[in-house]
Protein backbone atom coordinates (compact mmCIF):
# COMPACT_ATOMS: atom_id res chain seq x y z
CA UNK A 1 0.00 0.00 0.00
CA UNK A 2 1.27 3.28 -0.98
CA UNK A 3 1.82 5.52 1.45
CA UNK A 4 1.56 9.50 1.14
CA UNK A 5 3.74 11.89 3.75
CA UNK A 6 2.02 14.87 5.83
CA UNK A 7 4.59 17.29 5.13
CA UNK A 8 6.98 17.98 8.19
CA UNK A 9 6.09 21.38 8.01
CA UNK A 10 2.04 20.22 8.85
CA UNK A 11 0.89 21.96 12.01
CA UNK A 12 -2.88 20.84 10.99
CA UNK A 13 -4.77 18.31 9.44
CA UNK A 14 -8.15 19.60 8.05
CA UNK A 15 -10.99 17.07 7.19
CA UNK A 16 -13.79 16.67 5.02
CA UNK A 17 -16.48 14.81 6.14
CA UNK A 18 -18.64 13.17 2.72
CA UNK A 19 -16.81 11.02 0.83
CA UNK A 20 -13.72 11.07 3.36
CA UNK A 21 -14.59 10.43 7.14
CA UNK A 22 -18.18 9.43 5.47
CA UNK A 23 -19.93 7.19 3.23
CA UNK A 24 -21.49 9.88 0.93
CA UNK A 25 -24.65 7.52 1.08
CA UNK A 26 -25.06 8.62 4.82
CA UNK A 27 -26.73 11.58 4.52
CA UNK A 28 -27.94 10.67 0.72
CA UNK A 29 -29.89 7.07 2.48
CA UNK A 30 -29.85 7.94 5.91
CA UNK A 31 -29.86 10.99 7.15
CA UNK A 32 -32.19 12.94 4.41
CA UNK A 33 -34.87 10.70 4.29
CA UNK A 34 -35.15 10.16 8.06
CA UNK A 35 -36.42 13.70 7.47
CA UNK A 36 -38.95 12.69 5.21
CA UNK A 37 -40.16 10.11 6.81
CA UNK A 38 -40.16 11.24 10.50
CA UNK A 39 -41.28 15.02 9.74
CA UNK A 40 -45.05 15.06 10.28
CA UNK A 41 -44.97 12.62 13.58
CA UNK A 42 -42.09 15.24 15.00
CA UNK A 43 -44.22 17.85 14.22
CA UNK A 44 -46.99 16.50 16.01
CA UNK A 45 -45.26 15.23 18.91
CA UNK A 46 -43.32 18.61 19.30
CA UNK A 47 -45.88 21.25 18.40
CA UNK A 48 -46.74 22.90 21.34
CA UNK A 49 -42.77 23.63 22.32
CA UNK A 50 -40.50 26.85 21.63
CA UNK A 51 -38.21 25.20 19.82
CA UNK A 52 -40.45 23.97 16.86
CA UNK A 53 -42.77 27.30 17.40
CA UNK A 54 -39.80 29.19 16.54
CA UNK A 55 -38.72 26.37 13.65
CA UNK A 56 -42.22 26.69 11.80
CA UNK A 57 -41.80 30.76 12.49
CA UNK A 58 -39.00 30.93 10.27
CA UNK A 59 -40.45 28.46 7.57
CA UNK A 60 -43.30 30.94 7.46
CA UNK A 61 -41.20 33.74 6.73
CA UNK A 62 -39.60 32.04 4.59
CA UNK A 63 -42.84 31.17 2.66
CA UNK A 64 -43.47 35.14 2.55
CA UNK A 65 -40.57 35.73 1.14
CA UNK A 66 -40.45 33.65 -1.97
CA UNK A 67 -44.06 34.66 -2.23
CA UNK A 68 -43.11 38.08 -2.82
CA UNK A 69 -40.40 37.35 -5.06
CA UNK A 70 -42.54 34.75 -7.01
CA UNK A 71 -41.05 32.41 -6.22
CA UNK A 72 -42.78 29.22 -6.97
CA UNK A 73 -44.01 27.07 -4.13
CA UNK A 74 -45.96 23.88 -3.36
CA UNK A 75 -49.49 23.48 -5.10
CA UNK A 76 -51.59 22.75 -2.20
CA UNK A 77 -54.29 19.99 -2.69
CA UNK A 78 -57.72 19.78 -0.45
CA UNK A 79 -57.05 16.80 1.64
CA UNK A 80 -59.86 15.02 3.20
CA UNK A 81 -58.24 13.17 5.92
CA UNK A 82 -57.33 16.35 7.69
CA UNK A 83 -59.85 17.89 9.77
CA UNK A 84 -57.93 20.13 12.67
CA UNK A 85 -56.56 23.42 12.39
CA UNK A 86 -53.33 22.16 13.47
CA UNK A 87 -53.21 19.06 11.41
CA UNK A 88 -54.00 21.25 8.34
CA UNK A 89 -50.91 23.75 9.67
CA UNK A 90 -48.31 20.29 9.73
CA UNK A 91 -49.58 19.29 6.62
CA UNK A 92 -48.91 22.64 5.20
CA UNK A 93 -45.64 22.95 6.63
CA UNK A 94 -45.20 18.86 5.59
CA UNK A 95 -45.89 20.32 2.04
CA UNK A 96 -43.27 22.89 2.00
CA UNK A 97 -40.20 21.46 3.85
CA UNK A 98 -40.64 18.50 1.13
CA UNK A 99 -40.85 20.95 -1.94
CA UNK A 100 -37.80 22.57 -0.55
CA UNK A 101 -35.63 19.58 -0.42
CA UNK A 102 -37.02 18.03 -3.15
CA UNK A 103 -35.89 21.83 -5.08
CA UNK A 104 -32.10 21.65 -3.41
CA UNK A 105 -33.14 24.55 -1.22
CA UNK A 106 -30.68 25.36 1.31
CA UNK A 107 -32.46 28.17 3.45
CA UNK A 108 -31.84 28.89 7.13
CA UNK A 109 -35.55 27.37 8.18
CA UNK A 110 -34.99 24.17 6.47
CA UNK A 111 -31.57 23.97 7.91
CA UNK A 112 -32.49 24.57 11.15
CA UNK A 113 -35.51 22.33 11.65
CA UNK A 114 -33.66 19.58 9.99
CA UNK A 115 -30.75 19.97 12.59
CA UNK A 116 -33.52 20.22 15.45
CA UNK A 117 -35.00 17.03 13.85
CA UNK A 118 -31.77 15.20 13.43
CA UNK A 119 -30.29 15.75 16.64
CA UNK A 120 -33.53 14.17 18.44
CA UNK A 121 -32.53 11.07 15.91
CA UNK A 122 -28.95 10.92 17.40
CA UNK A 123 -29.79 10.89 20.82
CA UNK A 124 -32.58 8.57 21.27
CA UNK A 125 -30.05 6.43 19.07
CA UNK A 126 -32.19 6.03 16.20
CA UNK A 127 -29.50 7.19 14.42
CA UNK A 128 -25.59 6.76 14.75
CA UNK A 129 -23.07 8.95 12.94
CA UNK A 130 -20.96 6.67 10.15
CA UNK A 131 -17.47 6.77 10.12
CA UNK A 132 -15.05 4.60 8.13
CA UNK A 133 -13.17 1.93 10.57
CA UNK A 134 -9.53 3.46 9.35
CA UNK A 135 -10.81 7.12 10.95
CA UNK A 136 -11.03 7.45 14.69
CA UNK A 137 -7.79 5.54 14.83
CA UNK A 138 -5.70 7.86 12.72
CA UNK A 139 -6.75 10.81 14.29
CA UNK A 140 -5.96 9.55 17.43
CA UNK A 141 -2.04 8.57 16.15
CA UNK A 142 -1.80 12.24 14.43
CA UNK A 143 -2.57 13.70 17.51
CA UNK A 144 -0.35 11.51 19.62
CA UNK A 145 1.97 12.99 17.10
CA UNK A 146 1.55 16.61 18.19
CA UNK A 147 -1.17 17.47 15.22
CA UNK A 148 -4.01 19.53 15.40
CA UNK A 149 -7.13 18.03 13.88
CA UNK A 150 -10.48 20.17 12.65
CA UNK A 151 -13.30 19.20 10.34
CA UNK A 152 -14.51 21.71 7.30
CA UNK A 153 -17.81 20.28 6.08
CA UNK A 154 -20.93 21.69 4.56
CA UNK A 155 -23.24 20.38 6.79
CA UNK A 156 -23.61 23.12 9.62
CA UNK A 157 -20.95 23.07 12.76
CA UNK A 158 -23.75 21.39 15.00
CA UNK A 159 -24.71 18.67 12.49
CA UNK A 160 -21.32 18.07 12.37
CA UNK A 161 -20.89 17.73 16.27
CA UNK A 162 -23.72 15.84 16.17
CA UNK A 163 -22.09 12.94 13.71
CA UNK A 164 -19.13 12.82 16.34
CA UNK A 165 -20.67 12.46 19.26
CA UNK A 166 -22.92 9.83 18.35
CA UNK A 167 -21.19 8.16 15.94
CA UNK A 168 -20.77 4.34 15.56
CA UNK A 169 -17.65 4.47 17.59
CA UNK A 170 -18.81 6.58 20.06
CA UNK A 171 -18.38 10.11 21.35
CA UNK A 172 -15.03 11.05 19.38
CA UNK A 173 -15.65 14.58 19.49
CA UNK A 174 -13.02 15.70 21.70
CA UNK A 175 -10.67 14.39 19.12
CA UNK A 176 -10.97 17.28 17.21
CA UNK A 177 -9.49 20.90 18.03
CA UNK A 178 -12.38 22.63 15.94
CA UNK A 179 -14.80 22.84 13.09
CA UNK A 180 -15.92 24.95 10.16
CA UNK A 181 -18.76 25.11 8.09
CA UNK A 182 -19.80 27.29 5.09
CA UNK A 183 -20.38 30.74 7.60
CA UNK A 184 -16.37 30.42 7.06
CA UNK A 185 -16.60 30.71 2.95
CA UNK A 186 -17.63 28.31 0.87
CA UNK A 187 -15.65 25.11 0.09
CA UNK A 188 -14.66 25.77 -3.66
CA UNK A 189 -13.41 29.40 -2.82
CA UNK A 190 -9.92 29.61 -2.04
CA UNK A 191 -10.53 32.73 0.41
CA UNK A 192 -11.84 30.17 2.56
CA UNK A 193 -8.94 28.11 3.25
CA UNK A 194 -6.90 31.17 3.98
CA UNK A 195 -9.82 32.18 6.32
CA UNK A 196 -9.70 28.83 8.14
CA UNK A 197 -5.56 29.33 8.31
CA UNK A 198 -5.82 32.42 9.97
CA UNK A 199 -8.32 30.94 12.63
CA UNK A 200 -6.48 28.07 13.59
CA UNK A 201 -3.25 30.73 13.96
CA UNK A 202 -1.17 28.68 11.09
CA UNK A 203 0.32 29.17 7.76
CA UNK A 204 -1.85 28.06 4.76
CA UNK A 205 1.09 25.71 3.71
CA UNK A 206 1.06 24.41 7.64
CA UNK A 207 -2.47 22.49 6.79
CA UNK A 208 -3.32 19.49 5.20
CA UNK A 209 -6.49 18.82 3.66
CA UNK A 210 -8.33 15.74 3.33
CA UNK A 211 -11.18 15.37 0.53
CA UNK A 212 -12.62 13.44 -2.15
CA UNK A 213 -13.92 16.43 -4.09
CA UNK A 214 -11.22 18.10 -6.50
CA UNK A 215 -13.12 21.14 -7.23
CA UNK A 216 -12.49 21.87 -3.16
CA UNK A 217 -8.80 20.39 -3.34
CA UNK A 218 -8.21 22.89 -6.28
CA UNK A 219 -9.39 25.62 -3.83
CA UNK A 220 -7.47 24.69 -0.86
CA UNK A 221 -4.20 24.21 -3.29
CA UNK A 222 -4.79 27.71 -4.41
CA UNK A 223 -4.79 29.16 -1.09
CA UNK A 224 -1.24 27.21 -0.57
CA UNK A 225 -2.59 24.21 1.27
CA UNK A 226 -1.24 20.79 1.07
CA UNK A 227 -4.03 18.53 -0.17
CA UNK A 228 -4.56 14.96 -0.03
CA UNK A 229 -7.64 13.21 -2.27
CA UNK A 230 -9.40 10.25 -0.93
CA UNK A 231 -10.64 7.96 -2.93
CA UNK A 232 -13.72 5.79 -1.29
CA UNK A 233 -16.56 3.65 -2.55
CA UNK A 234 -19.00 5.72 -4.12
CA UNK A 235 -17.04 8.87 -4.46
CA UNK A 236 -16.96 10.97 -7.53
CA UNK A 237 -14.37 9.09 -10.68
CA UNK A 238 -11.88 10.96 -11.03
CA UNK A 239 -10.22 12.47 -14.23
CA UNK A 240 -6.76 10.68 -15.64
CA UNK A 241 -5.34 14.04 -14.99
CA UNK A 242 -6.80 14.60 -11.39
CA UNK A 243 -5.08 11.18 -10.77
CA UNK A 244 -1.54 12.00 -11.74
CA UNK A 245 -2.02 15.34 -10.46
CA UNK A 246 -3.26 14.77 -6.55
CA UNK A 247 -1.62 12.85 -4.17
CA UNK A 248 -4.29 10.16 -3.55
CA UNK A 249 -5.55 7.89 -0.04
CA UNK A 250 -7.63 5.43 -0.26
CA UNK A 251 -7.84 4.67 3.52
CA UNK A 252 -6.48 7.20 6.48
CA UNK A 253 -3.81 4.50 7.38
CA UNK A 254 -2.29 5.88 4.06
CA UNK A 255 -1.47 8.81 5.64
CA UNK A 256 1.68 9.21 7.19
CA UNK A 257 3.57 11.69 9.72
CA UNK A 258 7.02 12.52 8.35
CA UNK A 259 10.09 12.39 11.01
MG1 LIG B 1 -16.75 15.44 0.59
Amino acid sequence: MATVSIPVNTCALLLDIEGTTTPITFVKDILFPYIKEHLEDYLSAHWEEDECKQDVHLLKKQIEEDMKQNRSCPVHTVDQTVHTDEEKAIREVVDNVLWQMAADRKSTALKQLQGHMWRAAYTSGKIKGQVYEDVIPAIRRWRASGLKVYIYSSGSVEAQKLLFEYSVEGDVLDLFDGHFDTNIGAKVDSKSYKNIAERIGCGPNEITFLTDVTREAKAAEDAGVNVVVVVRPGNMELTNEERDHYNLITTFNQLEVSG
